[in-house]
């Protein structure tokens, strides 16, 4: 990955369609995020926060505007390679984890490799290695529901490293976990960040500040100056 900016967004507006009502949730954002950067976006409920997490993460088509990554202009790739390119280059971590329940700690791992042509053994051996990597090499046969709150973020986290992206996208990954469950999963996101891993994660914790290099105030769908 080059060192100038991983990420570039150039004027994105975003609006919905609600109810016969136009919602502006984005209006205008300029942005750039360079490689290895561990970005917190943070502002109040409604700003716009989500939105630009999705557009970021390639699944969400602003109304207006250009997301460029690595030089990729992603929204002029075609569904199909966006998809692909979506596989290459993020994770995703959701505050509600998502994993899928009757599946093992494993398994749940070993998903996003489902759509490459790696074979089993090799999926499994990669799976293994980003759960050792969160933490959870003894738990890797445990279902969900035997894991604690912390244990299944680590899932989750394992799950968007999996496939080594430059690129984590992360939407309140400690919204629901208490405060030292949530500083573990901040030192384990700040420790991938060192390895060189990319990070931009939608919080509302001051305290996750402590953690990342660079804070975003986003607001009434705009950055707050003296940002970006
Ligand atoms: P945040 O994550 O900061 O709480 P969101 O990005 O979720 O903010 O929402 C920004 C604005 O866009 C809000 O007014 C929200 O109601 C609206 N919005 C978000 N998603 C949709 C949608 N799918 N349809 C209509 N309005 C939406
Ligand atoms: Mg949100």
């Amino acid at each position: 990955m080059r060192d100038e900016s991983l990420i570039i967004c150039e004027s994105i507006t975003k609006q919905y369609q609600s109810g016969g009502e136009n919602v502006d949730a984005l209006k205008g954002v300029d942005l750039e995020i360079a490689s290895g950067e561990f970005v917190a976006l943070m502002g109040p409920s409604g700003s716009g926060k989500s939105t630009l997490l999705t557009i970021l993460g390639a699944l969400n088509p602003p109304t207006k505007g250009i997301l460029k990554i690595d030089q990729i202009d992603v929204y002029k790739l075609s569904t199909e390679r966006r998809a692909d390119f979506r596989a290459t280059y993020m994770g995703f971590v959701f505050q509600q984890f998502q994993l899928i329940p009757y599946l093992t700690a494993v398994e749940n791992v070993m998903l996003p490799l489902a759509i490459t042509d790696k074979p089993g053994e090799e999926q499994l051996a990669l799976a293994k290695q980003a759960l050792d990597k969160v933490g959870l090499a003894d738990k890797t046969h445990r279902l969900p529901n035997q894991l604690s709150g912390g244990e299944q973020e680590r899932v989750a986290i394992a799950r968007a490293i999996v496939n080594q992206p430059p690129l984590v996208l992360a939407d309140e990954p400690t919204g629901s976990l208490d405060s030292n469950t949530s500083k573990e999963i901040m030192e384990l996101f700040q420790e991938l960040n060192r390895e060189g891993l990319t990070i931009v994660m939608v919080t509302h914790n001051k305290e996750n500040l402590d953690y990342t290099k660079r804070a975003i105030h986003i607001r009434d769908g705009a950055i707050e100056k003296g940002e970006g």
